[in-house]
C-alpha cells in the first residue's frame, strides 16, 4: 500500500470497549495519531517492546483515503475512500494508563500491522465487521453497526481538521474484548469480507 503521510485513530469508537476502559463514548470522536514506522506487513512479528509490560491487540477496521479530503460531509465521505483493511492497533496499555498522550504506548515499530487493502468496490459495507483472534480463538467480534460514529462521520470529523491525503490510514477503533498478547502468541484481526492481518509476537532483542 502506498506510504501514509499519517494513520488517523478513532478511540473508544464502541459503547462496550468505552465501558470496558471505564467510561462512556465522548460525544464527539476521539483521534489520535500513530506514527507511519509503526506499520507492519502481514507475517512480521510484532516486537514487544522492553518499556512495555502489558501489550494489547485491537482489532479495527481500517480505511485508505484515495482522493484528498478536506471539510468532507459524511454524504461524500465514500467517494474519497479508497479501500478498506485490517488493522491492529498494537497498544502498550500500561503506558497508556501512565501517559496522559497515548504516542508512546500506541507509537512502537511493529505497532500497526495492516493487511492488504480491498477497494471499496468490492467490499459489502453493510456486513462490515471485525474479528480478532489470538491463537485461533475468538477474542473481539463485532459489526461496524456498533460504533457511535460510523466510518462517513468519522471523515467528516477528521477532515475538518486535518486534510486527508492519498494513502492516509484511518483505524475507525476497536470492539470490546480487548486483552493482551506475550511472545509465542499469533493474533489475527479480520475484517468480514476484506480479508485478515496475522503477525506472530516476539519479544526484542
Ligand atoms: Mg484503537
Amino acid at each position: 500500500m502506498v506510504q501514509p503521510s499519517k494513520i488517523v485513530c478513532v478511540g473508544k469508537n464502541y459503547a462496550k470497549h468505552a465501558a470496558e476502559m471505564g467510561g462512556d463514548v465522548p460525544s464527539e470522536p476521539l483521534i489520535f495519531l500513530k506514527p507511519p514506522s509503526s506499520l507492519l506487513v502481514d507475517g512480521l512479528p510484532i516486537v514487544i517492546p522492553p518499556q512495555s509490560g502489558e501489550v494489547h491487540y485491537e482489532g479495527e477496521i481500517g480505511v485508505v483515503i484515495g482522493t484528498r479530503a478536506r471539510n468532507v460531509p459524511a454524504a461524500q465521505a465514500w467517494a474519497h475512500i479508497s479501500a478498506v483493511v485490517p488493522v491492529n492497533d498494537v497498544t502498550a496499555r500500561d503506558l497508556q494508563r501512565t501517559d496522559s498522550q497515548w504516542s508512546r504506548a500506541k507509537g512502537f515499530d511493529t505497532f500497526c500491522p495492516v493487511g492488504t487493502p480491498v477497494p471499496v468496490s468490492g467490499v459489502d459495507l453493510d456486513g462490515l465487521g471485525v474479528t480478532t483472534r489470538v491463537n485461533g480463538e475468538v477474542k473481539q467480534h463485532a459489526p461496524a453497526s456498533d460504533m457511535a460514529f460510523d466510518i462517513p462521520a468519522i471523515i467528516e470529523y477528521i477532515s475538518g481538521i486535518m486534510t486527508l491525503e492519498p494513502g492516509d490510514l484511518v483505524a475507525t477503533g476497536t470492539p470490546d474484548g480487548i486483552g493482551p498478547v506475550v511472545a509465542g502468541d499469533t493474533v489475527e484481526v479480520e475484517v468480514h469480507g476484506v480479508g485478515k492481518v496475522a503477525n506472530p509476537v516476539v519479544a526484542a532483542d
